[in-house]
């Protein structure tokens, strides 16, 4: 039998978990998360209102669901068991742990109550235990820095009504601070040009179909060159007719140099490509710059990613996802991934007659850990979706204590 340890729920780590299924027909398979429920990015980063790509829970639930597999939510690696205890366990190690930590523009007033990066954003109007809300209110403008998909989710939760995100599962908490906003003004900005920009054409678009929102592009001869991206952006900037509360301005080639303000953010400030700097005023700020993976045990990033060789970091530890890669590409994007990687695992695992899942067990249960299995999970499913009103398709629970309680924790200590 080869017993396999993956790090992270999220759709690198299922997918990578199905294709291990399929390739050998003996493995037993047990993931790792540190928060009781599953799916990383799936449920912390695709963004509230697009329930229909977050709609691939189902697919990776699934995967928890298979007779080879054990789901172990709420087990740090790093603080309830180590790296070394896993390897010592399992015949092969993977590390599907994302990356959750914003990666920064080190300049000055990054600290500023008003600053805040996209992971710690959207993490938090997508309910994630550990974010908290942005500590400013009496937002007017707001500008969002960088040109990718990130950038485009956030001016959307940040433009849309609440009638637009009924039907949704954004955070109540998240829905209160919005409308308390007296927003006019969004600014998106770029450091390079409009034809370098990130974003999908699908998801710009959507930007165009807002009912109090309106894209602006204020300088039109900055949309240089070619493609369904700079065609869109064309498209806003000649359409003047539409009357809308809130812009949404976008600003290219611009390069964030400093925050500005003296207890909270005032204004950002901008070098753009011809030296000149500029100042936009804004009450908020969120860098949507990328990400970087976390240390996890004796593993520890380069660059934000965990240095691998076609996705081995060493002997029977392997990485997979934005672990792997950084943070590029879409969900179906760790499915081919998965693949590749789970025929290489395949190839080179070796077998082992370890007694691992009593092994975790064992362990966990000596060092008092309550774990979230398969079963406890879905108790916190259902009882999210029961606690559901009307105008949300999902409630999730904020914090741990509620997310043990509806998993009846005082059930899984005694298991
Ligand atoms: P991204 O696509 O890599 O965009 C990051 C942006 O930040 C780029 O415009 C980059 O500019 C800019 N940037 C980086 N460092 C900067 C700095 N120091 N100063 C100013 N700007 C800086 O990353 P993302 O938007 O975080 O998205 C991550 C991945 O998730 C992407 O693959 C994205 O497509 C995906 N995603 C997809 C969806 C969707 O399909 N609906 C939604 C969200 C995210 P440069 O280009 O100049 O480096």
């Amino acid at each position: 039998m080869k017993q396999i340890a993956i790090i992270g729920s999220g759709p690198a780590g299922c997918y990578l978990a199905d294709n291990l299924l399929r390739l050998i027909a003996d493995a037993s398979i047990d993931i790792f998360d540190r928060l009781p429920v599953p799916f990383g990015l799936v449920r912390y980063g695709v963004a509230p209102d697009h329930q229909g790509t977050k709609a691939v829970a189902r697919v990776l639930d699934r995967v928890l669901s298979r007779d080879r597999v054990s789901f172990f939510g709420n087990v740090e690696v790093g603080r309830d068991v180590q790296l070394e205890e896993l390897m010592s366990l399992y015949d092969v190690v993977v590390l599907a742990t994302g990356a959750s930590r914003d990666r920064r523009l080190n300049i000055a007033g990054e600290e500023l109550p008003g600053v805040v990066g996209s992971g710690a954003f959207v993490g938090w109007y997508n309910s994630h235990p550990d974010h908290q809300p942005p500590a400013i209110h009496g937002v007017r403008s707001a500008v969002v820095i960088g040109n990718g998909n990130v950038a485009i989710d956030v001016a959307r939760i940040l433009a849309k009504t609440s009638i637009e995100l009924a039907g949704s599962d954004l955070s109540p908490d998240a829905m209160s601070w919005l409308e308390a906003q007296p927003l006019e003004t969004i600014h998106i900005v770029g450091r390079r040009t409009a034809a370098d920009a990130k974003f999908t054409d699908h998801e710009l678009a959507e930007l165009g179909t807002l009912q109090r929102a309106r894209p602006i592009v204020q300088d039109s001869a900055a949309l240089v060159g070619s493609g369904a991206v700079v065609e869109t952006l064309r498209s806003f900037a000649q359409n003047k007719s539409r009357n809308a509360s809130v812009r949404i301005c976008f600003h290219f080639n611009l390069t964030p140099i400093a925050f500005l303000g003296d207890d909270r953010l005032g204004a950002v400030q901008f070098r753009s490509s011809d030296g000149a700097t500029t100042e936009i005023s804004a009450q908020f700020a969120v860098t949507c710059i990328g990400y970087e993976t976390r240390p996890c045990g004796f593993a520890n990033p380069t660059n934000g990613i965990f240095p691998n060789e076609e996705g081995k970091i060493r002997d029977r530890v392997y990485v997979a996802g934005w672990a792997k890669r950084g943070p590029s590409g879409t969900i179906p994007t760790n499915r081919g991934e998965a693949q590749f990687l789970a025929q290489k695992i395949a190839r080179e695992a070796l077998d082992s007659a370890r007694p691992v899942r009593a092994g975790i067990r064992q362990l966990l249960e000596q060092r008092q850990i309550c774990w979230v299995d398969y079963a406890a999970w879905r108790r916190i499913d259902a009882a999210e979706l029961a606690r559901a009103g009307g105008e949300r398709c999902r409630t999730k629970f904020t914090s741990l204590a509620e997310m043990l309680d509806a998993a009846q924790a005082h059930q899984l200590r005694s298991a």
